[in-house]
């Protein structure tokens, strides 16, 4: 497989002539090269479930900094379908977004939204959300809608058991999901099409992360996800399988952990290792009037803001923060005002592009131990807990944005 589709290089600390490579797990930076540009590592992808991140333009997302975004197969699958983006000049040209784009392989949603689906060695059927059509969904045809999409980073088919399996089923489990990998890789039709992660899976058992990294790795992918977590685990079983399997991944590939968007778990993947998030935490989040910040979450609709001209975090710099209060920000959610969603989407996502940005001169200038002890400092005191506003994080930090 070439790698001329996709480059990575782990960047080194300024002034240094020395290469950052891994040493065990630990954090690092580094600058992907994907054929629609590039993308500094480590990054969080914004979600745009539809071929759009719900409340914001392309150009909005180019100025708080995002480098790629995530679209999801399945949803554009059904709708508009693959074959009239394809016709329509692929999805990059479809929703005016020139930068790269990863798509995941519409797994997960089927496992996760069909309201019927039935596994078989060839693929999964299931029935759609949107009208209840039956569709079947292969590998092969995974990579085939994923090519017409245009995607510059695909994602092999798998299967995502659900929290809680038991040893067996997930063994099982993720013996097929690599034979699914080896079809997938097998189905690429182009070597200039998109770049190709393979995903491990393995649950919440090591020594099935193992076997599943194995496998995976030695069919060789362009780089590797690590599937199956933020789906009802505890943090420390999440963060347990992805320091045990960053560990066995080769150090010249980028990985990417699927579904992970909390400001506390990214700072944590950061430094295990990881390279690469996705979440509908930020978006989905700012839409609820959850907005993250560098003291903790806020619950805008909290009375206790009605008359707070302060913005929400005064040491955000994004636009919101710029030119609006958290009295005016409570007011538009309050009144279900449409530039409720946009605001907050905005402030939501900068706070973690940003994020990302810090960890990643942190690690440039080799102090990412002190920017995680400031990270936690920061939010000793947070302004509002998440829990009590029946606003918690973990059961909706995956999926896809269809609401
Ligand atoms: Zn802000």
């Amino acid at each position: 497989m070439t790698t001329s589709r996709l480059v990575f290089e782990v960047a080194r600390p300024a002034g240094s002539g020395q290469p950052l490579v891994r040493s065990a797990v630990g954090p690092r930076a580094g600058i992907l090269t994907l054929r629609r540009g590039q993308v500094k590592t480590p990054v969080f992808m914004p979600v745009g479930t539809q071929g759009t991140v719900k409340a914001m333009t392309p150009e909005d997302l180019k100025e708080i900094g995002a480098e790629i975004v995530l679209a999801n197969t399945y949803h554009l699958y059904l709708r508009p379908g693959h074959d009239l983006i394809s016709e329509l000049g692929g999805l990059h040209k479809f929703m005016h977004w020139d930068r790269p784009i990863l798509t995941d392989s519409g797994g997960f949603q089927v496992f996760s939204l069909s309201p019927l689906r039935e596994i078989s060695e060839d693929g999964v059927t299931f029935r759609s959300h949107l009208d209840g059509s039956k569709h079947h969904l292969t590998p092969e045809m995974a990579i085939h809608i994923q090519e017409h999409l245009g995607s510059d980073v695909m994602m092999c088919l798998d299967e995502c058991p659900p929290y809680g399996a038991d040893h067996g089923y997930v063994d099982n489990s993720l013996e097929m999901t690599t034979r699914w990998a080896k079809r997938c890789r097998q189905a690429v039709s182009r070597e200039d099409q998109g770049a190709l992660f393979g995903i491990i899976q393995g649950g919440v058992y090591p020594e099935l992360r193992s076997k599943s990294a194995a496998a995976i790795t030695a069919l060789d992918f362009d780089g590797y996800a690590l599937g199956g977590l933020s789906v009802g685990e505890s943090k420390k079983e999440m963060l347990d399988m992805v320091a045990h399997t960053v560990a066995l991944l080769p150090s010249d590939k980028p990985v990417y952990v699927m579904g992970v968007g909390a400001p506390e778990d990214l700072v944590e993947c950061v430094g295990l290792g990881v390279d690469m998030f996705d979440c509908v935490l930020p978006t989905r989040n700012a839409r609820n009037g959850m907005l993250l910040t560098s003291f903790g979450r806020v619950v805008i609709k909290n009375a206790k803001y009605a008359r707070d001209q302060r913005p929400i975090d005064e040491t955000c710099g994004c636009y919101t923060c710029l030119n609006y209060s958290r009295a005016y920000l409570r007011h538009l959610y309050l009144a279900r005002e449409i530039l409720a969603y946009r605001l907050n989407t905005w402030h939501n996502l900068y706070y973690i592009i940003n994020l990302m940005k810090e960890m990643r001169q942190s690690i440039l200038e080799d102090r990412f131990d002190n920017f995680k002890k400031m990270f936690y400092e920061r939010r000793q005191d947070p302004a509002d807990t998440g829990d009590d506003n029946g606003l918690s994080d973990q059961p909706q930090s995956h999926l896809s944005e269809i609401f």
